[in-house]
């Protein structure tokens, strides 16, 4: 009963990001799991039975889904994700770390390891709260290899080389770890957890598939487990558990009859006017053009294809945020999605709308009493989520679901996801008692994107 009441004094009392390290109201602190499903994407629980996802939702709060930011790659996104930032702020362009003089290029596990790709002037999450007398671990999550202006998150685990991210006993294993281990015996205040899946099998299979339909019972089956290993290991009175993902994914087909794009097929262009490429990962690409042959490149891939659009960096959307860092390279190709895959309505059951994964920096650094580093979130979108004077916000409206949809057509991806928050299994009794009134209270509100 004291840390219920604890946390709704921390709500109350700090007043825009991040409460103060000292707010007197943050003893004993909040803890908080942060778990990436890779590639969760936001409708994968509609097609599969997930009882325990269900009644965590039930406990805590659901948001409709979230919108990663562009270019939906898994280092970049998770990067955002422990960041707050747009990736062109934050400098981890792409899963592959390269180097345009030496042509040289590393895949997503060798790019872990090259600490000066990560360690780019923002901080992930782990570091800012272990400066502000946190403790803080991180398990298999992006980024956990490097060491970031010459500290690494204090407890770690790294995968090996080829991995098997979908082994069911080894997410047992590696949370019993978490919970017993890093947050029970070392008192630990903040972990990071990833999971491979169902990222993995919607690659292999896609995801509208009976294989991926079953992995999101794997996964569903995971929720479970974990909630009840915080239950009886004693920590769930004082543990926030947020799940998200990174990215979703679509189904595109191969084969014959596809229209697929060729570039050398592209009268003008010319792979001898190129000086570096990343062409051949995901529905995008980046060309550095040689020396004096930038405008060359552009005027014959521009209109080259019908299903294929290519920006000068600088011409890219402003929305998308990915221009301004030096590292992404000056043409950009997009591809158009398969149309067959476009189209989504919103539940209604739903309780929040979507907001964009950097909006979750912000609310880890309200959780965890921590001063944020600048960032590209606000608390204020996600506030509602949170119990405020015993009490969860709720509304079904979503002012902002025209533009989510039209940017999830630009980037060829639905690239919506999902979070869950529990804040103290007593919010759920707190909601039930107040839920009509509130719900009263907070229509209108929710127009803030
Ligand atoms: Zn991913």
């Amino acid at each position: 009963m004291f840390l219920s009441v604890c946390v709704l004094c921390l709500l109350v009392v700090a007043p825009v990001l991040g409460a103060p390290a000292n707010d007197p109201c943050s003893r004993p602190r909040n803890k908080l799991l942060f778990i990436s499903f890779d590639g969760f994407r936001w409708d994968y629980d509609r097609d599969v039975d997930t009882p325990h996802l269900d009644s965590m939702a039930d406990d805590g709060v659901k948001a409709a889904y979230v919108t990663p930011p562009y270019l939906t790659l898994t280092s970049p996104t998770h990067f955002t994700l422990l960041t707050g930032r747009y990736i062109e702020n934050h400098g981890v362009i792409h899963n592959m770390w390269f180097n345009v003089s030496t042509q040289e290029k590393k895949q997503y596990y060798q790019s872990q390891f090259v600490d000066g790709y990560w360690d780019n002037g923002s901080l992930p999450i782990w570091i800012t709260a272990q400066r502000q007398g946190l403790k803080a671990g991180s398990l298999h999550f992006p980024g956990t290899a490097a060491t970031y202006q010459n500290e690494t998150v204090g407890v770690r685990q790294v995968e090996p080389f080829m991995y098997d991210h979908s082994n069911e006993t080894d997410w047992r294993l590696n949370i019993d770890k978490v919970i017993g281990d890093w947050f029970v015996q070392q008192d630990l205040d903040l972990v990071t957890l990833y999971f491979g899946e169902p990222d993995k099998t919607g690659h292999k299979y896609g995801p509208d598939t009976p294989e991926r339909r079953e992995t999101v019972r794997q996964v569903d089956r995971t929720v479970g487990y974990i909630r009840q290993a915080v239950q009886s290991r004693g920590v769930a009175e004082r543990l926030n558990i947020i799940i998200t993902a990174d990215h979703g994914m679509t189904t595109i087909r191969r084969g014959p009859g596809v229209n697929e794009i060729i570039l050398t097929d592209i009268p003008g262009f010319s792979l001898g006017d190129i000086k570096f490429h990343l062409v051949d990962y995901g529905p995008t690409g980046m060309l550095l053009p040689k020396d004096g042959m930038l405008e060359k490149v552009y005027s014959a891939l521009k209109g080259g294809h019908p299903n294929l659009h290519v920006y000068k960096k600088e011409d890219m959307p402003e929305r998308l945020h990915y221009a301004k860092h030096p590292r992404i390279l000056p043409l950009i190709l997009l591809a158009d999605p398969d149309t067959s895959s476009t189209g989504f309505t919103l539940c209604s059951l739903i309780r929040v709308g979507g907001f964009e994964t950097v909006n979750i920096y912000p609310l880890m650094c309200h959780i965890l009493g921590i001063n944020p580093e600048i960032n590209d979130g606000s608390l204020d979108v996600t506030r509602h989520m949170l119990v405020h004077s015993g009490r969860v916000c709720e509304t079904t409206e979503d002012s902002s679901s025209s533009l989510i949809i039209g940017l999830s057509v630009l980037v060829g991806i639905l690239v919506l996801a999902f979070v869950v928050m529990t804040t103290w299994y007593k919010c759920k009794r707190d909601r039930e008692s107040h839920s009509s009134e509130e719900h009263t209270e907070m229509k209108g509100k929710h127009t803030n994107f």
